[in-house]
């Protein structure tokens, strides 16, 4: 069974970690709020990649059974949007997003992969066209050198997003903590976005988020998810300074890359070591999920408070009317 899904190997270990550590953890429905697809028939001449996503493949179908394999027995609603890979062909791609998120369930949901140059006008356009919930914004977009949130995520595109009260799904470069006064303008600027920082403001290693978590716990339009985060100190810092209902569960998870990598988002000293091996490991995101379950006992949270992280939160926020 196992073998039929490309890319993918469920091990006897992951097994043993899901049923000993995680099977009572995962409540029955889950929101993952930061998913990926990716198709190499939207490679162009154009397209850089220095990593390892053009090596494989993930559509609704595909995406649908990891999770089923990951997280067995739970109803899962998505929300999906492409790898960021420079220079695809996002024209063709965007509304393809849109349709294979419609394989997954019936509430779940794309976001639109947005770069530099993207006029704020198509952004209006596309929403409205193929109802992306959110846009994606990637810093790697930056020409190269660039490195504010502007450079990736225009001040035009903004307005689109501000006009429309649009989630934006923002990875920042190198953790929130860096990014923390360009971010306070922005959201002053634009009330309408509804800014989640991805992988908890990027923090990978908990100095990108520790000296700021407080000013981030004041400020109105900022949600996070948790994706990829494998240690618990951020996690908890998150629990500790932030409203609750703000923290959404997210994966990270593609074929053979984000989450369903083996090994573990390390920090170290004052960087981040991307440590794969698939010897003797488990995937990123049962890493993250064990580190998600530490943190929240170490935190007291209730039943219900984490129920609320891996379904509600997002539910109320992409769904309010319900
Ligand atoms: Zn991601």
């Amino acid at each position: 069974m196992t073998q039929e899904i490309p890319d993918f190997r469920y091990t006897e270990l992951d097994r043993k970690i899901w049923e000993e550590k995680l099977e009572k953890f995962v409540p029955h429905r889950i929101f993952d709020a930061h998913t990926h697809f990716w198709s190499n028939r939207f490679v162009t001449p154009e397209t850089r990649c220095d990593n390892d996503w053009l090596d494989h493949q993930t559509d609704g179908e595909l995406l649908l059974r990891v999770s089923q394999m990951l997280y067995p027995g739970r109803t899962v609603d998505f929300l999906t949007f492409s790898m960021p890979v420079t220079g695809a062909d996002y024209e063709r791609l965007n509304p393809w997003a849109a349709s294979e998120v419609k394989k997954l369930s019936p509430h779940s949901l794309a976001a639109m992969l947005v770069t530099p140059d993207i006029p704020g006008e198509t952004i209006r356009t596309m929403v409205k066209t193929y109802g992306f919930a959110a846009l994606k914004p990637y810093h790697l977009f930056a020409a190269p050198g660039r490195i504010r949130i502007r450079d990736y995520f225009t001040p035009e595109q903004m307005e689109a997003a501000d006009e429309g009260k649009l989630a934006v799904v923002l990875h920042c470069r190198s953790g929130v903590a860096a990014d923390i006064a360009e971010l306070e303008e922005c959201a002053t600027r634009y009330p309408g976005i509804r800014w989640i920082l991805a992988h908890c403001g990027a923090a990978f290693n908990p100095d990108f988020l520790e000296p700021v978590v407080r000013r981030l716990a004041d400020m109105p339009g900022i949600w996070f998810d948790i994706s990829g985060i494998c240690e618990v100190y951020p996690q908890a810092l998150l629990l500790k300074h932030v409203n609750r209902k703000r923290i959404f569960f997210g994966s990270d998870i593609a074929l053979g890359s984000g989450g369903c990598r083996r090994g573990r988002v390390v920090s170290l000293a004052n960087s981040v070591l991307w440590y794969k091996n698939p010897e003797r490991t488990t995937f990123w995101v049962y890493e993250q999920l064990l580190a998600m379950r530490r943190a929240c006992d170490l935190m007291e949270l209730t039943g219900s408070e984490v129920e609320d992280i891996f379904f509600r939160n997002a539910a109320d926020f992409f769904r309010p009317e319900g």
